[in-house]
């Protein structure tokens, strides 16, 4: 199975391109990442600015809503699906004879877009593995528009009369920014929210910060907001908007505890992965709260991360053998056939996740052999076809596509 973004289960396929209109004077656009415009007071805010392939249409939504000239554009975090956007607003602008807009961050974003020239290329093929993007394809920005103006921890915009408020977080990202309209009552929070459980710990990507983000969407949550804005997916309003924030905080808080709780009692972080540490029954059947996107697994893995370092308490994983050799002697002792009819086995009795361990010996014994690897990458099509989380899955799809085309 191929996955798109639109596949992600972030986005409604249907509503893909629409504007809903959130409440007066608040629109937003569906895309991958939204955008949402405050208008109708003589200025226009534009929060987050979409994926570059998505800006012109952005502009566009825009530009059916409002002749008003943009004041501010302000990213909701430096990740490249919410800011590629901007050249396109201002080449509007530009068009329009209007000053160039302002551009809000958080100061942290600068330090954000240094790191992505630096590691391009890295960055790249994750996100290339992570949305199913085929080899060679450049999927990754080589250039940033950076923000105009910066703040560290909170900045008021004026917008005609209207005070917004940009507060900071560490949530998905070190430089988050939620954005509240204390008159309108709407709270606009990127990445805080995006209708599945929180991508903290995605496993290539820089820590994150589970405890930072339950706080921040009690802080939201603090401020009663009428209606909300997600970085992705459909806009909230009432009592369920409230419900979200409260108890996606409660689930991140329960599994930072949960990991830090053993942590303390002695545990190592190994033993804490294999316990398999899931929500409370009420808080995983959350329809907001399922594993299509982050899962709860990366989270603690993110927790980990953050409190113990990468060293999992196996000493045989301190300073480990070379990989192929210990797989050699294993695939030795084992011997061929009874491993290969063990992996059938376990695939028969739909344990896919065994059989992988299994067959990751073969292939990593015989990294050249191509029945090898035919058979690792029919384990991890198995795994793949169980599996919730879109990351998870296209990163064992990447792993079983023949090293020619991956
Ligand atoms: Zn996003």
């Amino acid at each position: 199975m191929s996955d798109h973004p639109l596949e992600s289960g972030l986005i409604d396929p249907e509503r893909f391109g629409t504007v809903d209109r959130v409440t007066d004077g608040v629109s937003m656009l569906h895309g991958f990442a939204n955008v949402a415009f405050v208008f109708g007071r003589g200025v226009v805010l534009v929060a987050d600015t979409s994926a570059e392939a998505m800006g012109p249409r952005a502009v566009d939504a825009l530009r059916a809503l409002t002749e008003e000239p943009i004041r501010a554009l302000v990213y909701t975090h430096g990740h490249v699906d919410h800011t590629g956007g901007a050249p396109f607003f201002l080449a509007d602008a530009r068009k329009r004879g209007h000053a160039d807009p302002q551009i809000w961050a958080h100061e942290g974003i600068l330090e954000r877009f240094e790191r992505y020239l630096r590691t391009w290329a890295w960055n790249n093929e994750v996100n290339r593995r992570q949305f199913s993007m085929p080899k060679g394809a450049h999927v990754f920005p080589t250039s940033f528009v950076k923000p105009t103006h910066t703040y560290r921890d909170r900045a008021t915009i004026s917008l005609g009369t209207e005070a917004i408020e940009l507060r900071h977080a560490r949530g998905e990202t070190d430089d988050a920014t939620w954005i509240w309209l204390p008159t309108r009552r709407v709270a606009i929070v990127g990445d805080l929210l995006i209708h599945s459980m929180p991508n903290t710990g995605n496993p290539n990507k820089p820590q994150r910060y589970t405890l930072g983000w339950a706080e921040a969407l009690e802080a939201i949550a603090a401020e009663s907001p009428a209606h909300l804005v997600p970085g992705h997916g459909a806009p909230v309003s009432g009592p369920l908007a409230i419900e979200m924030l409260s108890e996606t905080a409660r689930a991140l808080r329960f599994l930072h505890d949960a990991v830090l709780d053993r942590l303390n009692a002695g545990r190592w972080p190994d033993e804490i992965v294999s316990e398999g540490i899931r929500l409370p029954r009420d808080l995983e059947a959350k329809p907001y709260l399922q594993p299509v996107y982050g899962c709860a697994p990366f989270v603690v893995r993110d927790v980990l991360r953050a409190y113990a370092g990468w060293w999992d308490g196996r000493p045989a994983e301190l300073l480990p053998a070379p990989r192929g050799l210990v797989a050699g002697d294993l695939l030795d002792l084992i011997g061929e056939d009874a491993l290969v009819d063990r992996v059938r086995a376990l695939l028969g009795t739909r344990e896919p996740k065994r059989a992988l361990h299994l067959a990751a010996v073969l292939h990593e014994a015989r990294p050249d052999d191509v029945d090898a690897h035919r058979l690792f990458a029919d384990v991890l099509r198995a795994v793949a076809a169980a599996e919730p989380s879109f990351i998870a899955r296209n990163f064992y799809e990447a792993a079983a596509r023949p090293r020619d085309l991956e």
